[in-house]
């Protein structure tokens, strides 16, 4: 169908998308396209659009409006794909505005891009499929991974419906992955070399209510079992379905990093209300004492918004003051974006939105006082880190990063590598001595024990 002919995928937004994005090239390429890195080259550009921001839809305006000026100067035959969250969206109406997008795909209908894209060659009539549900899931006989590690969603979808956002409007209700597929899938790539995963989804906790399959915590169980796979990880999980009960049959798995990500959004209750997020924050602190219980050494990070519709200055501070009680190891911020559909859109009681960046100015300094002093309670100690690739600004140095997601710039000792011993490389486990900080990134040297010293 595509013998010979090449594609370049663009990607914006979130992990989701960016796994989308692997499922999409996979797709093509088992119908013959050959994947390249250069777009000016490219027969088929696919852009993976993101609709959380209003700046993420500009971005993408952006990137249509520079196709449309290169099929206006030259090559008349690249086809435009847009797809994800924007497409799904939009639908036609982005053909509208864009006449040059070939195929509109919405977020249910990645692994048919091809199909389209043939459609649209013999016709040359716009495609645009919007029609949500149905997912379909890569085989895990396609999964192709680059490296150590591996992105593997298991739910899709969400059905949490919180006032902020619109990813249940663009990717639909939540849809669990068997879970059988789900531990093929994962042998298939340990196979190929993959000692660490990642479990995806927009609510990771909600794994199998749908469905009826296995829970979420019997998921990792399995997973622990693998032979060949070092750690696990998981993004997103959500305080609502997080409970004491996965926290305790987490503490038994051995694989299961102690990395949680746990958006808090606001200190605020009445806030949090108005977020539709389904819990307070005394739940939210219960979460953080069972895994201080049952975890002890772990990492917390967390997503926070300012300026959601009528957040006041008290609102915030306590946003602040649960901040610093839980002592988050890092955050991701955000002011308030309103976009299409939300029910909070509805809301009166608009933030002036200087009143919202100073907020967001103040919570960054408190999230990097509180990393810089995290990080400096290292300084000295020694811990695992997994190399995940050579270091671009110094050759001599990897790039690593420890269980709880921290990364550290780290130098071999020296010495001649043995078969007890091999030289170090991505996707090596080693230890390492954290001996300085620059920046957010730890500093590290190889602790003596994996080489034989040179004679
Ligand atoms: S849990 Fe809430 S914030 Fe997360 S994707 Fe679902 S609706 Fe959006």
């Amino acid at each position: 169908m595509g013998k010979g002919k090449r594609f370049f995928i663009e990607t914006y937004g979130c992990e989701m998308n960016k796994s989308d994005s692997l499922d999409i090239a996979v797709s093509l390429e088992r119908q013959g396209y050959v994947r390249t890195s250069d777009a000016l080259e490219a027969d088929v550009v696919v852009i993976n659009t993101c609709s959380v921001r209003r700046h993420a839809e500009q971005r993408v305006y952006g990137r249509l409006g520079y196709y449309r000026g290169l099929k206006k100067s030259g090559r008349k035959d690249r086809a435009i794909v847009l797809a994800g969250c924007m497409a799904q969206r939009l639908g036609r109406e982005a053909q509208r505005r864009f006449p040059e997008i070939a195929v509109v795909a919405g977020t249910s209908h990645n692994l048919r891009i091809p199909l389209y894209l043939s459609e649209y060659q013999n016709t040359k009539i716009p495609v645009a499929k919007t029609k949500l549900g149905g997912y379909e899931f890569s085989r895990p006989e396609d999964r192709r991974p680059e490296g150590h590690h591996a992105w593997v969603t298991i739910i899709k979808g969400c059905s949490n419906y919180c006032s902020y956002c619109i990813v249940p409007y663009v990717r639909g209700p939540e849809l669990s992955k068997p879970s059988g597929d789900i531990t093929a899938e994962v042998d298939a790539l340990v196979d190929r070399g993959v000692t660490e995963i990642t479990l995806l989804g927009q609510n990771v906790n909600a794994y199998g209510k749908d469905s009826g399959d296995i829970s979420f915590a019997d998921l990792l169980e399995r997973l622990d079992h693998i032979s060949g796979l070092r750690w696990i990880r998981f993004l997103t999980s959500h305080p609502k379905d997080f409970d004491v009960d996965v926290i305790r049959r987490i503490s038994g798995l051995g694989k299961v990093c102690r990395h949680f990500h746990l958006p808090l959004q606001s200190g605020s209750d009445r806030v949090l209300s108005l977020m539709n997020r389904g819990y307070s924050i005394r739940h939210y602190m219960s979460i953080v004492e069972a895994l201080n219980r049952f975890v002890g050494d772990f990492a917390i990070t967390t997503d926070i918004i300012v300026g959601f519709p009528t957040e006041t200055d008290e609102d915030f501070k306590k946003t602040l003051s649960v901040y610093e009680e839980v002592g988050f190891d890092d955050a991701f911020t955000y002011r308030y974006s309103k976009r299409p559909h939300i029910a909070a859109g509805a809301l009166d009681g608009e933030v002036d939105p200087a009143v919202a960046q100073d907020r967001l100015e103040r919570l960054i300094d408190v999230v990097r006082r509180t990393e810089d002093e995290k990080n400096r309670s290292l300084l000295g100690e020694e811990c695992e880190v997994l190399v995940v690739k050579k270091s671009r600004k110094n050759p001599s140095e990897f790039l690593a990063k420890t269980e709880h997601g921290k990364l550290v710039a780290c130098r071999p000792t020296g010495g001649r590598p043995t078969a007890d011993a091999p030289a170090f490389g991505p996707g090596s486990f080693i230890r390492v001595r954290i001996e300085g900080i620059s920046g957010k990134t730890l500093r590290g040297s190889e602790v003596l024990r994996r080489y034989a010293l040179s004679d």
